[in-house]
């Protein structure tokens, strides 16, 4: 940017343009700037709405440490509780770094954290469940994820879980849902709000739901937040994907503020109804399925020759913060 352009706000020169605002801001003002943007999302779709305590998914990237710094911070104007947690997965080296800095983070900003290791959940690390199953690695990933976020926020009693997704990831998923996806009740997953259903499921919330890639890694950058540099060795963007977000990318560039407006829009029609008061719970966990056996549950009869839904729930409900403000983390 310009270095001699002032930002809107005050006498500083500003380090920050914002196009869809039409705004040149001072990284005191850009940090400003982003926080309210986040709480005006909380508020739009409110997202915080009966909820008192709110466990925060931590993956150890930018998205969802930015994400808990906003919420411990402003924990007190929004009247909640904050406390991270992780799923180590087990993939070596890049598991032990994500870790560590969702511990530091939770430690440097005196918040609890849960570590949940998948080793000890289910006897085996992604990778040794990914050479059993032969499932796409993030397809595999995300089912554990999903149970395991959903039935820990239900076992320690959290209202709702806070995910890092943001804008750009948001979007494209859906769109590429539209075009080639095979159920609709997956296209509603990634509305700002996903309600819970007592005891089955945990409302899911999406405070980055507005929130551009690119604004999360000003932000990240301007606050100094500490976070994993390393991508998960799964991680790639197939070509559908790519196109989908080079064609948003384009239109953006021409008519700033494009991808909110759309967000905007698809939100409207995936809060009417969510696939959530379909759900039935598993015969064998309790937990919510779509045909009386959960997707946990029907994975492990094939790797474990059991369902282990129920031993799975045991385990997260005997599992204890990692990091108190009293104490040291490990
Ligand atoms: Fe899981 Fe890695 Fe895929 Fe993300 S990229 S869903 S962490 S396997
Ligand atoms: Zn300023
Ligand atoms: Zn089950």
């Amino acid at each position: 940017m310009n270095t001699r352009v002032k930002c809107k706000k005050c006498e500083k020169i500003a380090v920050v343009r914002v196009p869809y605002a039409k705004l040149n801001l001072c990284s005191e003002h850009y940090e400003e700037f982003f926080e309210r943007k986040m709480l005006k999302t909380i508020e739009r779709y409110r997202l915080l709405r009966g909820v008192e305590k709110v466990l925060v998914a931590l993956s150890g990237g930018k998205d969802s440490l930015v994400l808990l710094r906003v919420l411990s911070k402003y924990k007190s104007v929004l009247g909640v509780e904050i406390t991270g947690v992780h799923i180590d997965l087990g993939l070596g080296e890049y598991s032990e770094e994500s870790r560590r800095v969702v511990l530091e983070s939770c430690r440097d900003l005196g918040l609890e954290c849960y570590i949940i290791s998948l080793k000890e959940l289910l006897d085996y690390t992604l990778l040794e469940l990914l050479e059993k199953t032969k499932r796409p690695p993030c397809s595999l990933c995300g089912l554990l994820k999903r149970y395991i976020l959903n039935t820990a926020a239900i076992e320690w009693n959290f209202n709702a879980v806070a995910t890092g997704h943001h804008l750009d990831d948001i979007l494209v998923y859906r769109l590429r849902e539209m075009l080639i996806g095979q159920r609709e009740s997956e296209v509603l997953k990634l509305a700002p709000i996903t309600r819970g259903v007592q005891g089955l499921y945990a409302t899911r919330i999406r405070p980055l739901y507005e929130v551009y890639e690119w604004e999360i890694k000003v932000y990240s950058e301007l606050c100094k937040i500490k976070h994993l540099e390393k991508t998960c060795p799964f991680k790639y963007r197939d070509e559908i994907s790519a196109s989908i977000a080079e064609m948003l990318n384009k239109i953006e560039n021409k008519a700033p503020g494009f991808k909110i407006a759309l967000a905007r829009r698809l939100a409207k029609t995936s809060l009417r109804e969510t696939p959530l008061q379909q759900a039935t719970p598993c015969q064998y966990c309790n937990m919510p399925s779509s045909s009386g056996i959960c997707a946990l549950c029907k994975l492990t009869l094939k790797t474990h020759g059991k369902p282990m839904g129920l031993i799975l729930r045991e385990k997260l409900r005997n599992i204890k913060v990692n990091y108190t403000e009293n104490s040291t983390a490990s």
